[in-house]
């Protein structure tokens, strides 16, 4: 006889729910995951974080073998892209990783439930209970990381043709001849990026006035130029009054500055932010209530208003990140057992991966003049770095906002080659709850890109040595 009772459901097998699964099995709990894919790993693993990089990789290596190969002195043959077989890569490593969730749950003795999981209220012993098609689980508590879904915008439906969204835009079996991508956030510029470098004209349609509305503005700027200059088009304060589609090509019709413009189209990727999914699995019948964001509302533990369920990841406030999905839910089943860590939400990093990478952690400008906070700037250009000249490329540049006083370090913000990872030295260094003058007296090696943080540490009290 299957066993039906747990210490822990989890309900959503993404970084905030199997991260969750894993860490709350290493403490003892008895541990099941209920998933209705037909895989692991949430969005992030299946149609989101993974599959996005493999592609943006895949394409980096085409547009730099076309683009930058000779530059280097080194002499090809026009390259010639292999589309199938880009996909194929990509749908290899997620195939893999999503395997690997599976053999990480079996070697921690974590039950999967296969299926859609709807909460059922407490039993006569209080525990939670969870049907999922004709079973009942029971759970002494229950996790719910259930994720999120991209927002619909009345007038362009996704029909997965002409119209699509970021997962349509994984999977292309063409490149498009226009792809138009409404919304400039880091997925439909990320995923923009893609399909420009593999050949498509890319158009942009945001409606606000900047791409990646509350990023540092000036890094922002420098990744509008750096994004034109590849042949991107972008079309901010832009909105689309109408569509018209004859024989899967569309015409949008798009007002700027009060002047119409036609855009013809053969593929549109709605790409304007994502929800959180709240629907379908009797949340409001058990007593979860939400914030006035319209997110599930949780306490210091993560604990619901529903005594015995907790929430983590994109369903709950703040960044829809992955790590800070996986770090809420390891916080979460820790505080469950007695500990009292905490996530650092200050230091959540948050990446753009066009090329340039963008990176930042912590306020911006206009958000400590905002809050009245003092703040002293300090800015490298990657142009002043040896090796971002011996890489060529020297786009891009560190900005960092620092506490007159305290010396503490308010804000980071980088635009510049690898700057997904040269900005987890700063988030050391802010969890350490270090300064700017700690980062002043580290010891950089030389030719690095990392460098140019120590520049714009030291440009603080204006002693940049490369500037
Ligand atoms: P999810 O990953 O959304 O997982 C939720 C899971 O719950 C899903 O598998 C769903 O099937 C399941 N589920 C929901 N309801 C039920 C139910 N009732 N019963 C059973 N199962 C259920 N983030 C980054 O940090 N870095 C990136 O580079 C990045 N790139 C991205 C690129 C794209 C194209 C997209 C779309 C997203 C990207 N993200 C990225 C965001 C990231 O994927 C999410 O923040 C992350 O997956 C959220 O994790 P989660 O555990 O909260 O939920």
């Amino acid at each position: 006889m299957v066993d039906k009772t747990f210490d822990l459901i989890v309900l959503g097998a993404g970084p905030g729910g199997y991260v969750g699964a894993i860490r709350a099995s290493q403490l003892g709990m008895k541990v099941a995951v209920v998933e209705q894919r037909a895989t692991l790993g949430g969005v992030c693993l299946n149609e989101g974080c993974i599959p996005s990089k493999a592609l943006l990789d895949s394409s980096e290596h085409y547009s730099l073998a076309k683009n930058h190969f000779a530059m280097h002195g080194i002499e090809i043959t026009e390259p010639k892209l292999n589309l199938t077989t880009m996909m194929q890569r990509k749908d290899n490593i997620v195939s893999e990783l999503t395997s690997g969730v599976e053999y990480l749950f079996k070697k921690n003795g974590i039950s999967w439930i296969k299926g859609q999981g709807i909460l059922r209220g407490t039993d006569n012993d209080h525990f939670q209970q969870i049907e999922v098609g004709p079973e009942v689980y029971k759970g002494k508590k229950i996790l719910l990381a259930t994720g999120s879904c991209p927002v619909a915008i009345p007038g362009l439906p996704i029909d997965n043709s002409l119209i699509i969204d970021s997962t349509g835009a994984l999977s292309l079996a063409e490149v498009p001849d226009h792809l138009v991508v409404v919304g400039a956030g880091y997925i439909g510029l990320e995923l923009g990026s893609v399909w420009l470098r593999l050949g498509a004209k890319v158009s942009v349609v945001e409606m606000l006035p900047e791409m990646l509305p509350k990023s540092d503005p000036e890094t922002v700027k420098a990744l509008q130029r750096s994004l034109k200059k590849q042949g991107m088009n972008i079309h901010l304060n832009a909105r689309i009054e109408d569509i018209q589609v004859d024989n899967n090509q569309a015409t949008l019709t798009v007002i700027r500055k009060n002047k119409t413009q036609e855009i013809e189209a053969d593929k549109i990727l709605i790409s304007a932010g994502r929800k959180p999914n709240l629907e379908g699995y009797g949340l409001k019948e058990s007593g979860v209530e939400l914030d006035e964001s319209g997110f599930i509302r949780v306490d210091d533990n993560y604990m619901t208003t529903a005594p015995g369920i907790y929430a983590v990841g994109d369903i709950i406030d703040g960044p829809m990140l992955a790590h800070k999905a996986s770090e809420e839910a390891v916080v979460c089943v820790e505080r469950m057992t007695g500990q009292a860590p905490a996530v650092n939400y200050h230091t959540i990093p948050g990446v753009c991966y066009t090329w340039p990478e963008m990176a930042s952690i912590g306020k911006t400008e206009p958000e400590l003049e905002e809050e009245g906070i003092p703040f002293k700037v300090g800015k490298f250009n990657f142009m002043g770095n040896g090796r971002a000249r011996a890489m060529a490329e020297t786009e891009g540049l560190v900005k960092i906002l620092v506490h007159p006083e305290t010396r503490k370090i308010l804000g980071f913000h980088i635009l510049g080659p690898h700057a997904s990872d040269l900005i987890a030295e700063v988030v050391a260094v802010t969890s350490l709850n270090g300064t700017v003058d700690d980062i002043v007296r580290m010891i950089h090696s030389h030719p690095t890109l990392s460098e140019a943080i120590k520049e714009a540490s030291l440009d603080v009290d204006d002693s940049a040595l490369h500037a």
